[in-house]
């Protein structure tokens, strides 16, 4: 192509060039997803400040950008292969791209149902099959969200305007001590006072202690205030400990609260037969957030919620305006300029269609289940080790563990040697006061042999650090 050649719209022969170079690029970095280095490729020195110049006047050259972004690209944790093991994995399938990129180039409106009803009938249908998945009734509503933070706002935004409308200098939140930060973020976005929102201890299991929880909300009462939102984890970032869903479920029924609950990292282990007994007591949530860029194995950018009550987002979200008097609301399709604070938003809902019509259910659900023997097995090699300290049985994909009796540098050591491996990455976190690495299974690309090339990585560094 001649540098004068990139009009902002290309003809046919334009577009299959410049897509195919995308599509070759792309092929290449999945290939090269096995063997890539987990902390990502050398930074080289001159990239930051090339890749930081403002736009030029003249046109680039499309190759040339193209391998600018591939540079940058692995430049990067390697947040796309199988070696990620650190905070909470995702995945980013690839048919999940490809309705990205489709709902991009026809740019369709789906922020109001009458603007194109049978794509918002899509994402419906999507949404009320994580509805039925919880067994929430009729006149529940799920909605897509761009992460498992703003589904947190959404619905503490909703309880609060539920329970504390005009008093919110007296509203307070309860949220576990291993509870995720977006939820004491979002508690004070929704106008709660930071001081109003309530730590709950974890008992030594690190599940969210029941009896500190009613003593808090008792207190609380007594002095006036008003308790709006009781949340429980689904599975903890750190740990993925499972709160005691059907116990803090009854105190918050019997309190007339709220009850949220924070699913964005194990939610959709509901899927599977051993998730689906652990959550017990998840379907008595006034609303779940859920996180399908992690869970469900999807690009970044996709997170949902469901709520047992549409009208609570409606009373919450829902605003009229002149310039939209052309635009009736249906019946059978929701508006979800309605139900969350965005209008205008990217048409997500065929992120989640296209893989989960492309590959069933069952595909997801079978990874799912890979990933809980994964950890089964994490568990029981690490534990066998008498160099290691392995407290906790994993309630879903994440295992903690540290070099027993070895002081905190050593611990630091030890994640530093697994990670420089370049074939696996942890991080650590603490826990009970101290320091522990975790291993947490949860990309869609993570499999057995991974984990077979993670023992002897930690084996080896715990040996050296040893002698
Ligand atoms: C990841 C996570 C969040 C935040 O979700 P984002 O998608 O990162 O915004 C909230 N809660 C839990 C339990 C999580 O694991």
């Amino acid at each position: 192509m001649k540098e004068d050649s990139y009009p902002l719209e290309p003809d046919a022969a334009g577009m299959r060039e410049m897509a195919g170079s995308v599509l070759e690029s792309l092929i290449d970095f999945v290939e090269g997803l096995e063997d890539a280095p987990s902390t990502g490729a050398a930074v080289p020195p001159a990239l930051l400040e090339a890749l930081s110049r403002p736009p030029p006047e003249e046109p680039g050259h499309f190759g040339d950008l193209l391998a600018m972004m591939r540079t940058a690209a692995d430049a990067s944790y390697e947040t796309a292969a199988g070696s990620y093991l650190a905070y909470i994995p995702g995945g980013g399938i690839f048919s999940a791209a490809l309705a990205e990129f489709f709902a991009a180039v026809t740019n369709r409106y789906t922020g109001k149902a009458t603007f194109a009803p049978p794509l918002v009938a899509m994402e419906s249908a999507v949404l009320r099959w994580m509805c039925d998945l919880f067994e929430f009734p009729v006149g529940s509503q799920g909605v897509l969200t761009t992460g498992g933070s703003m589904s947190n706002l959404i619905a503490l935004t909703a309880a609060r305007t539920q329970l504390a409308e005009g008093q919110v200098d007296r509203a307070t939140v309860y949220v576990g001590e291993h509870a995720h930060a977006s939820l004491a973020k979002a508690a004070r976005i929704a106008g709660v006072q930071r001081q109003h929102v309530r730590t709950v201890a974890s008992t030594d299991d690190l599940r969210l202690d029941v009896d500190h929880l009613r003593e808090l909300l008792r207190e609380d009462r007594r002095a006036g205030l008003i308790p709006v939102a009781v949340c429980a984890a689904s599975g903890t970032t750190n740990t993925g400990t499972i709160d005691p869903l059907v116990e803090v479920g009854e105190v918050a029924r019997e309190e007339g609260v709220w009850y949220h609950i924070d699913g964005a990292y194990g939610g959709f282990f509901q899927l599977t037969e051993r998730g689906h007994e652990r959550l017990e007591g998840i379907t008595s949530a006034d609303s779940i957030a859920l996180d399908p860029h992690k869970a469900l194995f999807l690009p970044y950018g996709t997170g949902a919620l469901v709520v047992r009550s549409a009208d609570a987002l409606r009373a919450t979200f829902s605003e009229s305006a002149d310039y939209l008097q052309d635009l009736g609301e249906r019946a059978d399709l929701p508006d979800f300029d309605a139900l969350t604070p965005e209008l205008t938003r990217d048409f997500r809902g065929l992120r989640l269609w296209l893989p989960l019509h492309l590959h069933g259910v069952d595909a997801f659900r079978r990874q799912l289940d890979e990933k809980l023997d994964l950890a089964v097995m994490v568990y029981d090699r690490l534990s066998a080790n008498p160099l290691l300290e392995v407290r906790w049985r994993p309630d879903l994909s994440i295992v903690p563990f540290r070099l027993a009796h070895a002081s905190e540098p050593a611990q630091k050591e030890l994640l530093q040697r697994i990670n420089q491996s370049g074939r696996v990455l942890l991080s650590s976190t603490r826990l009970a006061g101290d320091f522990f690495l975790r291993v947490a299974v949860l990309s869609a690309r993570t499999h057995e042999e991974r984990i077979r090339e993670l023992f002897e990585i930690i084996e080896e560094a715990a040996r050296a650090i040893a002698d």
